[in-house]
């Protein structure tokens, strides 16, 4: 169930989960294995027109200091009608790996910016997809 706001199944949309409770156990899960459980995260889900950036699927904001992270994720039934994948998953991973770049911030659409967002989009993908290999594998021993 990934219809957070109302809890309807749109699985169809979105196979990858998911309740306000799930994603918050996801978060735990990926702060421990990520090593970022020195940070306290909160999230939160938003529909599209709550985003100031049109194609962005999640954002992330930072108090370097008290390492405090507050996370906004876009409603599944706000993902964008390609024909790739979206998977919520991967956002959150996203929006917590850019904690490890957050003193290196770079000025958005630069040069700095377009690769730390690959490295860590990349990142993000392949570790979801080795979770995901890796619960399948446990599952079906
Ligand atoms: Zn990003």
């Amino acid at each position: 169930m990934c219809n957070i706001l109302n809890g309807e199944n749109c699985k169809s949309v979105c196979p990858a989960v998911i309740s306000m409770t799930q994603l918050r156990k996801q978060c735990a899960y990926w702060q421990r294995a990520l090593r970022l459980q020195d940070w306290e995260v909160k999230l939160t889900v938003s529909r599209r027109s709550q985003f100031t950036m049109p194609r962005c699927q999640g954002v992330i904001d930072w108090v370097l200091p008290t390492r405090q992270a507050y996370i906004t994720l876009l409603d599944p039934r706000d993902f964008p009608g390609t024909p790739f994948m979206h998977d919520i998953e991967v956002t959150l991973v996203h929006e917590l790996l850019h904690l490890y770049v957050a003193p290196f911030h770079a000025d958005e659409d630069t040069l700095a910016d377009h690769a730390q967002e690959q490295m860590i989009d990349a990142l993000a993908q392949a570790l979801v997809r080795l979770r995901k290999q890796a619960d399948g594998k446990r599952a079906s021993q």
